[in-house]
């Protein structure tokens, strides 16, 4: 018989890892180091590639978002994992084990699967928010805002949340200016908050966002004056990336901002085999949040196993 028609059974893995972020890649460390065979799938779209350093990164701080990752990928690597470029684009439980089908190579399988695949940041529809995203067009104080201290700084509203966001940006500078956009009407609160720390309020709708180089951002509104501006401030939707979790029967939960895979502490979800880790299962986790994550959720899928290959040691020992 000629062994070149023989179908080819998937590569078979202890773990699969969707996404080689700050997640997956520490994930996949810390389950190599466990002598464990390790597949990370990744399809190299970190959610901070468009910032130009990744900032509150301990002993890196400021390091390129790509930067990080490489040196991630090559730490990984060194102690066995093997890193593919890739999309996972579906994914199933079958004879006791999952099953994934990756876009360009095909369908692998893995005892445990751990969902590190990040998040989508959906921003509002506005001309210029997505071109100028991650330079001009900010959300988080904690990653930027240090490089836009004292600079003029715009919140376009979309939620009262954005109340809290002009607040937190106004510690890190002066000039600090909220566009109602589409909020609902400020409450007595919000308004004497606002008010004691000099945050302008303009009741506009903002129309879109032009960029003016090394000049900064016009904000141009809708019924009101041009504003002038070195950085504007948007609050996105964070939509965990969940398509694989869902086809393996698991439900996405809704948060007030966006929607997450739910996980325990370690990160084991309600589907069996399955961990998250991440923005996929936090999604206010930042880099070493993320990365701490997937540390976690690899000790423990790790543990998994291990009483698993316990357990089955024990039997063939009693001859079961
Ligand atoms: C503009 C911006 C700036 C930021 N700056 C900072 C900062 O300065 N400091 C900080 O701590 N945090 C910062 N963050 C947050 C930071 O991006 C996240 O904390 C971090 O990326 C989370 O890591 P992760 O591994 O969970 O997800 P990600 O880094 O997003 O990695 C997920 C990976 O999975 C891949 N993937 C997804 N689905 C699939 C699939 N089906 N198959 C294969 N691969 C898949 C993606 O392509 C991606 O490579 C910033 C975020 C943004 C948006």
């Amino acid at each position: 018989m000629n062994s070149k028609t023989e179908p080819t059974a998937p590569a078979h893995y202890d773990v699969v890892v969707i996404g080689g972020g700050a997640a997956g890649l520490s994930a996949a460390t810390a389950l190599a180091r466990s002598r464990r065979s390790v597949l990370v799938v990744d399809a190299g779209q970190p959610r901070n590639a468009p910032a130009e350093g990744a900032h509150n990164v301990l002993g890196q701080d400021g390091v390129p978002p790509l930067d990080l990752l490489a040196a991630g990928r090559k730490e990984a690597s060194g102690y066995g994992a093997e890193i593919r470029v890739d999309t996972a684009v579906s994914a199933r439980h079958t004879g006791g084990a999952l099953e994934v089908d990756l876009e360009e190579s095909g369908p692998v399988r893995a005892r445990r699967l751990i969902l590190a695949s990040g998040l989508v940041d959906e921003l509002p529809d506005l001309p210029g928010v997505q071109e100028m995203w991650g330079r001009k067009v900010l959300h988080c104080p904690y990653c930027h805002g240090w490089e836009v201290r004292d600079q003029r700084v715009g919140v376009i509203g979309t939620s009262p949340m954005s109340v809290h966001q002009a607040l937190l940006f106004r510690q890190l500078t002066a000039d600090v200016t909220l566009f109602t956009h589409a909020m609902p009407e400020l409450d007595s609160d919000a308004t004497e908050q606002l008010g004691a720390r000099q945050i302008r309020v303009v009741a506009a709708p903002v129309s879109g966002l032009r960029d003016e180089g090394d000049t900064g951002v016009t904000v141009v509104l809708d019924g009101a004056p041009e504003a002038e501006l070195d950085a504007v401030v948007v609050a996105p939707r964070f939509h965990a990336r969940a398509d694989l979790y869902e086809q393996l029967g698991g439900t996405m939960t809704d948060h007030p901002l966006g929607a997450f895979i739910d996980s325990d502490p370690m990160g084991k979800t309600e589907v069996p085999g399955v961990w998250a880790a991440g923005n996929a299962s936090d999604l206010s986790a930042m880099v070493m949040v993320a990365s701490g994550a997937g540390v976690m959720a690899g000790a423990a899928v790790n543990a998994d196993l291990v009483m698993e290959d316990v357990a089955a040691a024990v039997d063939a020992r009693a001859g079961r």
